[in-house]
């Protein structure tokens, strides 16, 4: 089965309050990453000999690179085959995808772009989320992914201080009314080590909805996007017309992918790793022939098992039956409208996606 290729660029021209992925604004070691990036290739191309069927160049900030930038990128990664033709996603923000910048993608075998457009209401844009572009950039990238015709996804976040379900439906309806054939839509989460989450805990942020109001919103997700032919393939993600991630598929259906840059993860069907957290040290690492990760874990059979019945009860497809020890606590979860049971897969209801990691838990 061929594998998925990830290219962690880390670099963002700021810090949102909530971002927890490993991202940095020191744009003057760009040239330094691209150098880690091709001897990481070089070291990685004979142990991944066969060609790679889909690439996703995620951040950070893939659209903030320049042209030339972007060609030694390429350049850097052509040691690794990719099967020509394969989903090709690069991750943008708005104010970064003009036509020409998003012509240049396309020029190099780009194929879809996902835009973290995030809302279209400048109160959660701005006072909640505080992200450094407008609500007509939103636009102005979606018409710029239009006029080429090229497949487009873009995020959102609900679950903002004060954010009711008719106005969190309202942004739902301005994306799922535009040019996207995909949406991811997440809830705003606030890790203890984020400004957002340093600013909750001491007062100074609004506190963010609670139990009640995080399950409205998550509902009306679904409703308001099956509502416009979008259908929930994982518990965050949406499609029409099929138009699925097969990348991010990958990672959900256990299949391996290799990850390359500062902080990115890689599975070969039995070991975990992740490189180092850092450009420095992880370049300075390939400069030496070598390798800087975080962590390596070789899985055992019982945590493949727990890996299959938490990442497929976040899948629409479900899992297979079997996974499964038949159980008093199974029936009630089938009897209570959490899970249905369908030709031998069980799959979550929309109930079920809501509570997902938990229904693992019960299961596992
Ligand atoms: S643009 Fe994305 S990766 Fe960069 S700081 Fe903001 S949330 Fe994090």
């Amino acid at each position: 089965m061929p594998a998925g290729l990830y290219v962690h660029v880390p670099f963002c021209s700021g810090k949102c309050p909530y971002c927890d992925f490993y991202s940095i604004t020191a744009l003057d070691l760009i040239p330094l990453w691209i150098e880690g990036l091709a001897r990481e290739a070089a070291l990685m191309a004979p142990l991944w000999p066969e060609p790679f069927d889909t690439l996703y160049l995620g951040g950070g900030s893939p659209s903030l690179l320049s042209d030339s930038e972007l060609t030694a990128l390429f350049e850097a990664l052509s040691p690794l085959g990719v099967i020509k033709g394969s989903e090709a996603t690069i991750e943008a923000n708005p104010e970064d995808v003009t036509p020409e910048k998003a012509a240049s993608w396309l020029s190099r075998g780009v194929n879809r772009i996902s835009v973290g457009v995030q809302s279209f209401d400048v109160r959660w844009l701005h006072d909640s989320l505080n992200r450094r572009h407008t609500v007509e950039e939103n636009y102005q990238a979606i018409n710029a992914a239009a006029e080429l015709g090229v497949s487009l996804s873009l995020d959102l976040i609900f679950g903002h201080a004060g954010q009711t379900p008719e106005e969190w439906a309202a942004d739902l309806d301005k994306a799922a009314n535009s040019w996207a054939d995909h949406i991811s839509a997440y809830g705003l989460t606030a890790a203890p080590s984020t400004l957002l989450g340093r600013a909750l805990a001491s007062g100074a942020a609004p506190k963010l909805p609670g139990e009640e109001r995080s399950s409205e919103l998550f509902m009306v997700t679904g409703e308001a996007l099956a509502m416009r032919g979008f259908e929930r393939y994982e518990v965050s993600n949406f499609a029409r017309g099929g138009s699925v991630c097969r990348h991010n598929l990958k990672y959900w259906r256990r299949e391996p992918y290799l990850g390359l840059g500062p902080s990115a993860h890689s599975f070969d069907g039995r070991r975990r790793w992740a490189n180092a957290s850092s450009v420095r040290r992880w370049a300075a690492a390939l400069n030496r022939g070598e390798r800087s990760l975080e962590f390596v874990e070789e899985l055992t059979e019982q945590q493949i098992r727990l890996e299959r019945i938490m990442l497929g009860l976040r899948l629409e497809e479900g899992l297979s039956v079997d996974l499964i020890e038949p159980s008093e606590k199974l029936t009630d979860l089938v009897e209570n409208g959490f899970l249905t049971l369908v030709d031998s897969r069980l799959k979550p209801t929309p109930k079920g996606f809501m509570t997902a990691d938990a229904l693992a838990k019960l299961l596992a």
